[in-house]
């Protein structure tokens, strides 16, 4: 059984008068919620592993380098996530990836010393919409699984997240049947790379344009075991509903 996750990435959103939304979003969960992730942006980590402490929210940052530390100024570490108490961190978000130029290679490194200091990699592969139209999506998404994912990924220090780029902050939601086509190609994918355990038990998520009024038909996509929610992400109120639905 894969666990359910609902994560979100605030991006460059919010000064410490937002973490008040986690204390809103604790009080707004299910009684049995899934695995809530919270990402803010990295000046907030300590406060935020601080103000959900003692609530089934968990904290992730957005990006870590690929080295433990050295002069890499404005770079943060996974060491230094590790050490505010986030459990998770977000490596090669398309916007990441976009402009910050990283590649697959980058994710990679990036994923194995996030391990190293004993965080779970949420690992971002999407296509654009212009690869979409080409036709290329399920080649794209094999080749950034392949160059992105170390080869002893776990159940427990990877989670992969699927974010068609056309779908993210945009609005514009894939069908079930596309989202479907590529979460079960990502299935597939895995279990030939990693074997039936392995490749079945890593969680995959869905982003882009999740919101709670389209979250329960997403989430009941077989291969779907979550959300990486971006925008509807940063309200309680309006996050608490894509949990629920969870
Ligand atoms: P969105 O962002 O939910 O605002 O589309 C998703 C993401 O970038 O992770």
């Amino acid at each position: 059984m894969r666990p359910k996750i609902a994560a979100g990435n605030w991006k460059m959103n919010g000064t410490a008068a937002a973490l008040c939304e986690l204390d809103a979003l604790s009080r707004a969960l299910p009684e049995n919620p899934p695995q809530v992730v919270i990402c803010p942006p990295s000046p907030l980590l300590f406060r935020a592993t601080d103000a959900v402490h003692g609530c089934p929210i968990q904290i992730g940052a957005q990006d870590c380098h690929t080295e433990e530390a050295g002069a890499f100024t404005g770079d943060i570490s996974a060491t230094m996530i590790a050490d505010t108490g986030a459990t998770h961190v977000i490596l090669g978000h398309s916007e990441r990836r976009d402009t910050h130029c990283e590649t697959d290679a980058d994710v990679q490194a990036k994923a194995r010393t996030a391990w190293t200091s004993g965080l779970t990699a949420i690992i971002c592969i999407g296509e654009s919409n212009a690869q979409r139209e080409a036709g290329e999506t399920l080649d794209i998404i094999g080749a950034q699984l392949d160059g992105s994912l170390p080869d002893d990924v776990t159940a427990d220090n990877t989670v992969i997240a699927y974010e068609p780029i056309w779908a993210i902050g945009t609005g514009k939601v894939p069908s079930i049947a596309q989202i479907t086509e590529v979460h079960d190609f990502i299935r597939s994918r895995l279990t030939t790379r990693f074997g039936t355990e392995i490749g079945n038990a890593l969680p995959l998520l869905y982003g882009g344009s999740v919101k709670a009024s389209n979250a329960t038909e997403i989430f009941a996509v077989e291969n779907v075991d979550g959300a990486l929610v971006g925008g509807a992400s940063l309200k309680a109120d309006d996050f608490a509903p894509i949990v629920a639905a969870l």
